[in-house]
């Protein structure tokens, strides 16, 4: 047996490998070992190797999915070793004879389809890495999702690889061999961690791919996919080899692989997209996200659409609008659009039932899941249909009237109102639906009554009132008299032909006849020969659901995308947005701006509402270029928030939504970028102003007139004139050469000054009000520069020391005096630096002679706790 586990594990390094023994998974050796640790288990041992015990532990069969949730959550992946022959078999060639076994299946992180192990409302995507050689190397990524049959593949670059990947943001990501360990692309593959995997180069080999695409698809040609690249032929084709690798046999329903086309979302760089929190918080959380804000669908299916969306906001100003259509008109039709939700609510998540019937997964009810998706589909259809519809919904509504309803009539007839779990449990298909299987069930329902029927005669014919039939396991069914009345039974050479002994016991006597062995025979008969047609009728709608794979598909997209369309205007109507002006103009006008996230959690803590803010950044009369706002102000005041919730509601507005302000006019914008917050990179032994100098560098060489940029306090990280000098210079090039909408915050009040030298820079601030010394922040954006920072009264605020504050104030006072009289340098040095602490080295108590030498002669080391105890007062009374 050994010997049949090492050699599976040796097909299977990089898997833990679960290996059937009865009613257990085992595992051995190291995977036995991390197992155990990662899913904290009992480690045991089995026998020895070369003198050496054999580390072991196990999970049980029926609870594996729940041993496997978790080692697929900390990113391992697992090769399911089960029987292939019955024992029996074994047996059959030598008593030592091992049972075959054989990896059925790999479960990896991106290719599950168990609803336990998957989350409703997120996509699980595998994705592969494929390069083609040149000068300029090329790249595609594909990536699918095969819980719901999802397919993409786009272009990327070097340069764009990570924030594509990021975009997409797989569970798993697969890279060819040599390029995993590529010097050059290591930093990309080190940031994603056990995510990104190597797999043998021949996955991907761009020339064998057509004819791996054909055969998966089973067509003659891939070409009328449309065309890929060579790079990407070598993605496609990495992520089907992948799917076949890890499902072996079975062959999940994918879409065919669709094309993004370069441009036609927005770009947001990895940084920003970490930064701007969209779908989870910096620490991870869901919670405090955008999407978590913004999220009111009420399937799965369209949760996952939305988030989809909001990472890939559009920048096609038709497609945005049609979108935006679809909300308001549904956000006009209030009535429909509840309608609309009440059906949806119970729809059950079509695309994964699909998937996992499709893949041999499935059970009773995932065909019922179906059944009712489709009724669901039906009611939307019905209630659409009496409305006038914009294009965006009339073209969703063609797909769900072509979902195929001879189907979903069958699926209707043929499934129960109650379904099991397992197949192989029975009893799904309704009665009346096939009369052969009514048969063998009534015949196996009614053995109750039939037997019955039969006690009674035999009563009759015998006489003995207390004769029973009964039933058990070992005799099957049985007739039993008490010993008294044996002699009825088997008394005379008659009685004993019809009634055949079968047992003594003390008190009892048990007999059969041929009429009770026939029933016997034809009860249990019934029972499998119902459960064989059931099991039949299983296959052949089974058959049935994959030939129309690709219509449920699409009528299920078509009901999350009409989800997503009623969670925008309910989203819209309770939150108080409005429809953005989005065109292909350099426009940036927001009138009442709010931040959607801020917003909402201020109203949770019963807090003071949120301050709404007006931004423009359109181009000035004459200009061609949109305008930059130089944004100063104290720290607390708001310059984070503002900066983030006019990159927010771009975000909004491209994705299709309706956006938190009173008016927005928002030309397209093809490039977000931010650079906000202080994300330190230590892993990577970045220091947080390498990495701020980095992501700025990124920004300064990328950014075009499209662009909207934000940065929020530029050249913090480093000396003040370093840093001011880095500002500046950042600024004069985002004007001159990026020529971008931006918004530059910074709490370095000398750049107000370059507002005279740049035509299109503004300066903005934070306003504030002093009182009593104190300061209240108003969240208030006005023209203007700040004329303080008030990062003293701020620090007052934090509870820094009384000491510091007054401290610093003196400090301050002497530094301003000294900027306006031209002498600030040397007046740093005049500074009476120490004066409070020598006032308070002459005011301090002189200490007691006594106390210090009793003290020095302690020797803590050396004392019990009660000598402690003691010298504690003898100490006290000294002082
Ligand atoms: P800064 O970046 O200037 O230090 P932040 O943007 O971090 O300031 O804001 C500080 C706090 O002020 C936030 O916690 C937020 O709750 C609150 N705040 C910011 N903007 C507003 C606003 N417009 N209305 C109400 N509260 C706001």
């Amino acid at each position: 047996m050994m010997e049949q586990f090492i050699e599976i594990k040796q097909a299977n390094p990089d898997s833990l490998l679960f290996y059937r023994m009865g009613d257990f998974y085992e595992l051995f050796f190291q995977d036995a070992e991390i197992a155990s640790r990662a899913l904290g288990i009992t480690l045991t041992k089995r026998g020895k190797l070369n003198g050496e015990d054999i580390p072991m532990c196990g999970v049980p069969v029926h609870a594996a999915d729940d041993y496997l949730q978790k080692l697929i959550g900390q990113g391992y992946r697992v090769a399911v070793c089960e029987q292939v022959e019955d024992p029996a078999e074994a047996r059959k060639r030598g008593s030592k004879s091992v049972v075959k076994r054989d990896v059925v299946r790999l479960v990896t992180p991106g290719t599950i389809t168990e609803d336990r192990l998957l989350a409703p409302s997120e996509a699980n995507y595998m994705m592969a890495l494929g390069r083609v050689k040149g000068a300029e190397h090329s790249y595609a990524l594909a990536w699918i999702d095969i819980s719901t049959g999802t397919f993409r593949v786009a272009e990327t670059s070097a340069d764009r690889l990570l924030t594509d990947v990021l975009r997409v943001d797989p569970r798993e990501l697969i890279v060819p061999d040599p390029v995993f360990y590529d010097p050059d692309l290591r930093p990309v593959f080190d940031v994603l961690g056990r995510t990104a995997t190597p797999q043998p180069a021949t996955l991907f080999d761009s020339a064998a791919a057509s004819s791996r695409i054909a055969r998966f698809f089973d067509v003659a040609t891939p070409d009328s996919f449309g065309q890929f690249s060579r790079a990407e032929l070598s993605a496609i084709s990495g992520a089907i080899a992948y799917v076949e690798k890890t499902q072996i046999s079975e062959r999940p329903p994918l879409a065919r692989p669709e094309r993004e086309e370069s441009g036609a979302s927005l770009f947001i760089d990895a940084a920003t997209r970490a930064n701007l929190e969209l779908t989870r918080t910096l620490s991870g959380s869901r919670d405090g996200s955008l999407l978590k804000a913004l999220d009111r669908t009420v399937t799965g299916g369209g949760a996952r659409l939305l988030a989809e969306r909001l990472t890939s906001p559009l920048t096609d100003p038709v497609e945005i609008n049609a979108r935006l259509d679809a909300v308001s008109m549904l956000l006009a039709e209030t009535r429909l659009c509840e309608a609309l939700r009440a059906v949806l609510k119970g729809a059950p998540d079509m695309p994964r039932a699909l998937s996992r019937l499709a893949l041999n997964r499935g059970g009773p009810r995932d065909l019922g899941a179906l059944q009712a998706g489709m009724t669901a589909a039906r009611q939307v259809f019905d209630v659409l249909d009496q409305a006038l519809l914009p294009d965006d919904l009339r073209t969703t509504c063609k797909a769900i009237s072509a979902l195929p309803q001879e189907f979903a009539a069958h699926l209707d007839r043929a499934l129960a109102d109650e379904l099991p779990l397992l197949k192989r449990d029975g009893s799904f298909v309704r009665a009346g639906y096939n009369a052969e299987l009514d048969e063998m069930r009534a015949l196996r329902d009614q053995s109750r009554r039939v037997i019955a029927e039969m006690e009674r005669a035999l009563i009759e014919e015998t006489g003995i009132r207390s004769l029973k039939i009964r039933h058990n396991n070992v005799l099957g069914y049985y007739i039993e008299v008490t010993a008294n009345h044996a002699e009825i039974m088997n008394g005379t050479d008659e009685a004993k032909a019809r009634f055949i002994h079968r047992q003594t016991m003390a008190s009892a006597m048990r007999f059969t006849t041929t009429e009770l062995a026939g029933l016997e025979t034809k009860i249990a008969n019934a029972a499998d020969r119902a459960l064989q047609i059931e099991l039949e009728i299983f296959d052949a709608l089974l058959a049935e659901t994959v030939s129309h794979a690709d219509a449920i598909r699409a009528g299920a997209d078509a009901l999350s995308q009409i989800d997503v369309a009623a969670a925008l205007a309910v989203l819209a109507a309770s939150e108080n947005y409005c429809r953005p002006q989005v065109d292909d103009s350099l426009a940036f006008r927001i009138d009442g701006g709010r931040h959607p996230v801020v917003e909402q959690a201020l109203r949770r803590q019963l807090a003071d509402p949120f301050v709404a803010n007006d931004c423009d950044l359109s181009p000035d009369d004459g200009a061609k270029n949109g305008a930059i706002w130089l944004l100063t102000g104290p720290n607390m005041g708001g310059k984070s928030t503002f900066l983030r919730q006019n990159a927010l509601i771009a975000i909004l507005a491209q994705m299709g939504s309706f956006v938190p302000a009173s008016s927005a006019h928002i030309g397209v914008v093809d490039r977000l970028f931010s650079r906000v917050g202080a994300s330190d990179d230590l892993a990577r032994g970045r220091s947080t102003f390498m990495v701020e100098m980095v992501e700025t560098a990124a920004i300064l060489n990328q950014a075009g007139e499209r662009a909207l940029v934000i940065l929020d306090e530029i050249g913090r990280g480093t000396a003040t004139f370093d840093g001011l000098s880095i500002a500046w210079a950042a600024v004069e090039y985002l004007h001159e050469k990026n020529r971008c909408r931006a918004i530059f915050a910074t709490h370095f009040h000398e750049m107000t000054a370059l507002s005279d030298k740049l035509a299109r820079l503004h300066n903005v601030t934070m306003r504030v009000k002093e009182w009593e010394g104190d300061v209240v922040f108003l969240h208030e954006v006005g023209k203007g520069a700040a004329d303080r920072s008030y990062g003293v009264q701020v620090a007052r605020l934090a509870g820094l020391p009384d000491a510091v504050v007054e401290r610093a104030r003196a400090v301050l006072r002497q530094l301003e005096e000294g900027e306006t009289s031209g002498k600030a340098a040397r007046l740093v040095d005049d500074l009476p630096l120490f004066s409070i602490a020598a006032r308070r080295e002459a005011e301090k108590p002189v200490a007691n002679d006594a106390l210090v030498e009793a003290v020095t002669a302690l020797h803590p080391d050396e004392m019990s706790p009660r000598e402690a105890l003691e010298a504690l007062y003898r100490l006290k009374e000294l002082s």
